[in-house]
C-alpha cells in the first residue's frame, strides 16, 4: 500500500491531531485539532511535508500515490460541500496554503479562490447571485495566482504589483477613488486584462482546467518553501531547511460576501503586553488577506460585539476552548460567510519578549502549564525586549511641546528608537551595515522586507493594523515598530515623507515610541527600561514595577532548575554591580589591560613598556601596582565571596603605545622620554601578525616582572578585603597558553610572589591558578595542562580564530558572503561553530578531567552569552559560563532550558500533559539524577 501522504479534515472528524505537526505542519495539524474539538471549520485536506522533501529530493516531482490520494480527499470535500470541483453549475472552490511546522507568518505562499474559470464563474453567480462578488473573486484569483504560480513580478522597484497597476489605471478610466467602486463589468474587464498581460509577460495562457491549476498552485506552495524571503527567516530564527512544508487545500468561505460577512485575526491574550484580554481586528465585507497585507486599517474586535453579538460570543468561547486546549495564546484567522462563523487557522502566536514573560507566568498561575513549561516557552533572547531602553521621559515631552511630534500611528512594537529614515530594505541593510541606526519606513511591509526589518532599529508604516504583517514580524524580532501612521504621506520615488506640511528626507532623524505610537521629528535620548530602573538605576520600588516582578519570577523558576553557573566578564567595580544585579554569581573575566586605559594610567603602562632595562620596567610598574590594586580591591569588595577570576596581561603591547605624531609629540613632552626613543620602539614592536605575535602569557615569560606585579596588585588587594571578613576568592588566569611548560613558568612566578605577599600581609587567601584553554594545542594536550592548571576558561574568540583560522578583526570582510551562500549556518563569533570548535572544547573538557576530575571549567568568550552556545557548554558539562553583565538574565534563562531539555525533561514531556501525578516522578528522578552529576564534579 502506498504512504500516506493526504489526511482529510471535515465534518467534525480529521485524520489529524494537534501533535502531528511535523507531519502536517502547524496549521495541518491545528486545522485537525480544531475540527476534532468541533470547531467550525470549512472541509479540507494536508499534504504532508514528506512530500516536500520528496518534492526537493526528486526534482520537483512527486510521490507515486499521491494524486490518487488527493482526487480521493477532494471527493470527500465534495460530498460534504455538496459543490463539485470545476463544475460549471455550482462550482467548489478552494484555498491552497502553505503550513510549516514552525510558523513562518508570510514568508510562503497562498492562494485563494482556486477552481474558478471562464465557466465555473457563472456557476459562482449563480451561487450568490452576486456577479461583482463573483468577478472579483475571480480577478483576485487571477491576480495571485500570477503572481505566485506563474511568476509575474514587478518589473521596477517603483511598480510594486503590475495588477495593481492595471487596477488604478480602470479606477482613473471610471473615475472612481476606490475598489469597491467597480463595478461587475469592470472586474469582468480587469480578469481578462490581467490575463492578457501574463500572456504578454510571461508567454503562457492562464490554465482554465480546475485540477491543472490546483497542481500549480501545490508545486508553487512547494517551491515557496525554498524562497529568499522563507530561506532568510529560518536562517535569522534558526529552522532547519530539511523540515520542509506542507500544503493546506480547504474549502474557501467568504467574508466579502456583503455586510453580514467579515474576516478577522484575533489575539487569545495581547501580544504586545501579554495581558489576558481578547485582542484583535476585523473588517467587514473583506476577504483575509484585507487584513493581514494591512491594505485597508480594521476595527477593533470589540467593535464586533454591536456589528454582530452572537459571533461575538461565539468567538469569546472559541477563545477559551482553544488555550485550555492548546495551552498557549492562540493566534487565530476567522471568515464570517453571511452570518456564519468559520475557523481558517490557529496557531501559538507570536509575541514581545513582554507578552512571553507575561503569558508564561499568568498561565504558570492559572494552572494551565507548569513552571518549567513556562521557561521551555520563552526564547531567552526574548528578555532583551525587557531590558530595552524607553525614551527619557523629560526629553520626549520638551521635543512634543517643540511640535515635534509628526503623527501618531498604532504602536505594535514596544520600546523607544531613534535613527535615520529609509525606505527599502536594502538600504536599511547597507546602512546598517556601516553602523548607522535606521528606522525603516514603508507605506506597508512585505516578506521581501524581512532582513531589512532585521536591520533597522525601528519600523514605521503608514498603513496596516496591529495585525499587519509589519507588526506581527517586528513584535517577533523585538523591533520597536509603529504601523498605520496615516498622516505620513511617504513617496519611494522622491524618497521622503511628507507630513503636516513637513518634509523629512531619507537620512533625517526620527524618533518612534513603539509604546504609544509617537512619531517624532529628531533624535531623543533614551533611558533604561523598568527591569534596569529597580535593578541597576535603583530608582523605581519593586512593587510598582510590574514587569520588573514577572522577570523576577521567571528568573527564580530559572535558577530552581539550572545546573550552569553563571558567570560575567567584568573590569570595573560598577559593571560587577551590575552583573549581581543581575544575577551573576561570579566574575569569569577580568581584562586587566582594560584598566590601563583608565585616566593617566596610560602614561605609566607606556612608560613600562618604553623601559630599556629591567629597573626602569620595575620602576614602571611600581607606579601601577597601587592602582591596579585598588581596581582588585574594588572589584573583590563588590562580588564579597563569589569567585573572581582575573586574568594578567595579553593584549600585544603596540595597542597601548601612542599611534599618531601628536599623540607622540604629547607623551614625550609629559614624560621626557625623546621622541626619536619612541618611535624606535613603535616600529620594534611593530608585528606582521599581532595576534598571533607577542602576546598573553609570552609577555609574562619574557618580561616576569609584569606577572610578579599583577600577582601581588591581585594578592594585596585580596589580603586587604579578607582582613575585612570578607572570604575572597582570587582565580590567576594566565592567557594564551599553547604548551604546558608556558603554564608552569607562569605559576611558579604566581605562586612565589602569592605566597611572599601574604607573608607580609600576615594572612592566607584561598586563590587558585589556571589558563585560558583559547590555542587549539592548548586544548588537544588539556591532560597535560591540568596537571598545572586549577582551572580552565575557554576563550572561544580566540579559540575560534585560531580554531578555524579566521581574522577576529577581518572576517567581516567577507562573512556576510559566507552567511549569505550558507557556508557558514551562523556567525562563528556569536555561535559556537560545534562541529570543529566545540569539538576542541569538548576534548578540553574530557582530558583536562582525566588529569583532574574536579577541575573547574568555564568560557568566558563572547559565545558565553549566546543561548544555543549556553546549550552546547551545559551538554558538554561545563561549570558556568560567562557573559557580559547585560547578558545574565538570558544566560541563566538559557542554562535552565538546557538542563530541562538535557537532563531528563524530554521524558517528562512524553508524560501525557494530564498525568500531573507520573510527571512528578519522572521529574523527581530527573533531578536526584543531575544531582548525582553534580556531586559526582
Ligand atoms: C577569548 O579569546 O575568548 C577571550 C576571552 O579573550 P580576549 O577576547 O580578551 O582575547
Ligand atoms: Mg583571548
Amino acid at each position: 500500500m502506498p504512504k500516506k501522504y493526504v489526511y482529510f479534515f471535515g465534518g467534525g472528524k480529521a485524520e489529524g491531531t494537534a501533535e502531528m505537526k511535523n507531519l502536517l505542519g502547524g496549521k495541518g495539524a491545528n486545522l485537525a485539532e480544531m475540527t476534532n474539538i468541533g470547531l467550525p471549520v470549512p472541509p479540507g485536506f494536508t499534504i504532508t511535508t514528506e512530500v516536500c522533501s520528496y518534492y526537493y529530493k526528486h526534482n520537483q516531482t512527486y510521490p507515486k500515490g499521491l494524486e490518487e490520494q488527493v482526487k480521493k480527499a477532494l471527493a470527500k470535500v465534495e460530498k460534504l460541500v455538496g459543490r463539485k470541483f470545476g463544475d460549471p453549475k455550482n462550482p467548489l472552490l478552494v484555498s491552497v496554503r502553505s503550513g510549516a511546522p514552525v510558523s513562518m507568518p508570510g514568508m510562503m505562499d497562498t492562494i485563494l479562490n482556486l477552481g474558478l474559470n471562464d465557466e465555473t464563474v457563472k456557476g459562482l453567480i449563480e451561487q450568490t447571485k452576486n456577479e461583482r462578488f463573483a468577478w472579483d473573486a475571480y480577478r483576485r484569483f487571477v491576480q495571485m495566482y500570477g503572481d505566485v504560480v506563474l511568476g509575474l513580478k514587478p518589473e521596477t522597484k517603483e511598480e510594486m504589483d503590475p495588477f495593481e497597476v492595471l487596477i488604478e489605471k480602470k479606477k482613473k478610466a471610471r473615475g472612481v477613488e476606490h475598489d469597491v467602486e467597480l463595478t461587475a463589468e469592470d472586474l469582468k474587464e480587469l480578469v481578462y486584462e490581467f490575463k492578457e498581460l501574463i500572456k504578454k509577460r510571461k508567454g503562457v495562457d492562464f490554465p482554465e482546467d480546475p485540477w491543472e491549476q490546483l497542481w500549480g498552485a501545490i508545486g508553487a506552495v512547494f517551491r515557496s518553501w525554498m524562497n529568499p524571503r522563507a530561506v532568510a527567516y529560518r536562517k535569522i530564527y534558526n529552522i532547519s531547511d530539511d523540515m520542509g512544508t506542507a500544503v493546506n487545500v480547504q474549502t474557501m468561505v467568504f467574508g466579502n460576501m456583503g455586510d453580514d460577512s467579515g474576516t478577522g485575526v484575533a489575539f487569545t491574550r495581547n501580544p504586545a503586553t501579554g495581558e489576558n484580554e481578547f485582542y484583535g481586528e476585523f473588517l467587514m465585507n473583506a476577504q483575509g488577506e484585507d487584513v493581514v497585507a494591512g491594505i485597508r486599517t480594521p476595527l477593533p474586535i470589540e467593535k464586533l460585539k454591536e456589528v454582530m453579538p452572537n459571533v461575538y460570543e461565539q468567538l469569546l468561547k472559541v477563545r477559551q476552548i482553544l488555550e485550555s486546549r492548546l495551552k498557549d495564546m492562540q493566534d487565530i484567522e476567522f471568515t464570517i460567510e453571511r452570518g456564519k462563523l468559520y475557523m481558517l487557522q490557529t496557531r501559538a502566536g507570536k509575541r514581545t519578549g513582554f507578552a512571553a514573560v507575561r503569558i508564561a507566568v499568568d498561565m504558570v498561575e492559572e494552572g494551565l502549564i507548569t513552571k518549567e513549561e513556562a521557561l521551555l516557552r520563552i526564547e531567552p533572547d526574548a528578555l532583551n525586549h525587557l531590558l530595552r531602553p524607553i525614551f527619557d521621559a523629560k526629553e520626549k515631552e520638551r521635543a512634543i511641546k517643540e511640535g515635534r511630534l509628526l503623527a501618531k500611528g498604532l504602536p505594535a512594537g514596544p520600546g523607544a528608537a531613534t535613527g535615520r529614515v529609509v525606505f527599502h530594505s536594502e538600504d536599511a541593510e547597507e546602512w546598517a551595515r556601516r553602523g548607522e541606526k535606521v528606522i525603516l519606513t514603508r507605506i506597508e511591509t512585505s516578506p521581501e522586507d524581512i532582513r531589512g526589518m532585521y536591520a533597522a532599529e525601528g519600523i514605521l508604516t503608514s498603513r496596516g493594523g496591529m495585525t499587519s504583517h509589519a507588526a506581527l514580524v517586528a513584535r517577533q524580532m523585538g523591533k520597536v515598530c509603529v504601523v498605520g501612521c496615516g498622516a505620513l504621506d511617504i513617496d519611494y520615488a522622491k524618497k521622503e515623507i511628507r507630513v503636516n506640511g513637513q518634509v523629512i528626507k531619507e537620512g533625517d532623524y526620527v524618533s518612534i515610541d513603539g509604546s504609544t505610537g509617537e512619531v517624532i521629528l529628531g533624535k531623543i535620548t533614551t533611558k533604561p527600561s523598568e527591569v534596569l530602573q529597580v535593578l541597576v538605576e535603583k530608582t523605581l520600588d519593586p512593587e510598582n514595577a510590574p514587569v520588573y516582578k514577572q522577570f523576577e519570577k521567571l528568573m527564580k523558576w530559572a535558577d530552581e532548575v539550572r545546573r550552569l553557573r553563571i558567570r560575567t566578564n567584568a573590569d570595573l567595580p560598577k559593571q560587577a554591580e551590575i552583573a549581581v544585579a543581575f544575577g551573576a554569581e561570579g566574575i569569569g573575566l577580568t581584562r586587566t589591560e582594560h584598566m590601563f586605559f583608565e585616566g593617566d594610567r596610560i602614561v605609566s603602562m607606556r612608560k613600562m613598556i618604553l623601559a630599556d632595562t629591567k629597573e626602569e620596567r620595575e620602576s614602571a610598574l611600581n607606579e601601577l601596582l597601587p592602582l591596579q590594586r585598588q581596581d582588585f580591591y574594588g572589584i573583590f569588595k563588590v562580588m564579597g565571596d563569589r569567585p573572581v577570576t582575573i586574568r594578567t596581561l595579553d593584549p600585544p603591547l603596540h595597542e597601548f603605545l601612542p599611534h599618531t605624531d601628536e599623540e607622540i609629540k604629547e607623551f614625550s613632552e609629559k614624560t621626557g622620554i625623546p621622541e626619536e626613543k619612541i618611535r624606535r620602539r613603535i616600529s620594534e614592536l611593530k608585528e606582521f601578525n599581532p595576534m598571533l605575535g607577542f602576546r598573553g602569557c609570552r609577555l609574562g615569560i619574557v618580561y616576569p616582572e609584569i606577572t610578579a606585579m599583577q600577582t601581588r596588585a591581585i594578592i594585596e588587594a585580596a589580603c586587604d578585603v579578607a582582613k575585612e571578613g570578607i572570604k575572597v576568592k582570587p582565580e590567576i588566569m594566565i592567557p594564551l597558553v599553547g604548551h604546558v611548560n608556558e603554564l608552569k613558568n607562569q605559576e611558579k612566578i604566581v605562586r612565589e610572589v602569592a605566597e611572599k605577599v601574604m607573608q607580609e600581609k600576615g594572612i592566607r587567601v584561598e586563590y587558585s591558578v589556571g589558563t585560558m584553554i583559547e590555542v587549539p594545542r592548548a586544548a588537544i594536550t588539556a591532560d597535560e595542562i591540568a596537571t598545572v592548571a586549577e582551572f580552565f576558561s575557554f576563550g572561544t574568540n580566540d579559540l575560534t580564530q585560531m580554531g578555524m583560522g579566521l581574522s577576529r578583526d577581518d572576517y567581516e570582510k567577507f562573512i556576510y558572503k559566507y552567511l549569505d551562500l550558507g557556508i557558514y549556518d551562523k556567525d562563528p563569533f556569536q555561535t559556537i561553530d560545534v562541529k570543529g570548535v566545540g569539538e576542541l572544547m569538548r576534548i578540553g573538557v574530557e582530558k583536562g578531567r582525566l588529569t583532574r576530575p574536579d577541575l573547574k571549567v568555564g568560557i568566558c568568550g563572547e559565545h558565553g552569552g549566546d543561548p544555543a552556545t549556553i546549550e552546547f557548554c551545559h551538554k558538554i558539562g561545563l561549570d558556568y559560563v560567562s557573559c557580559s553583565p547585560y547578558r545574565v538574565p538570558i544566560a541563566r534563562l538559557s542554562a535552565a532550558r538546557a538542563a530541562l531539555l538535557y537532563d531528563g525533561f524530554k521524558k517528562r514531556e512524553m508524560v501525557k500533559r494530564t498525568d500531573r501525578k507520573a510527571a512528578k516522578k519522572v521529574k523527581a528522578t530527573a533531578k536526584s539524577k543531575s544531582k548525582a552529576k553534580v556531586n559526582k564534579r
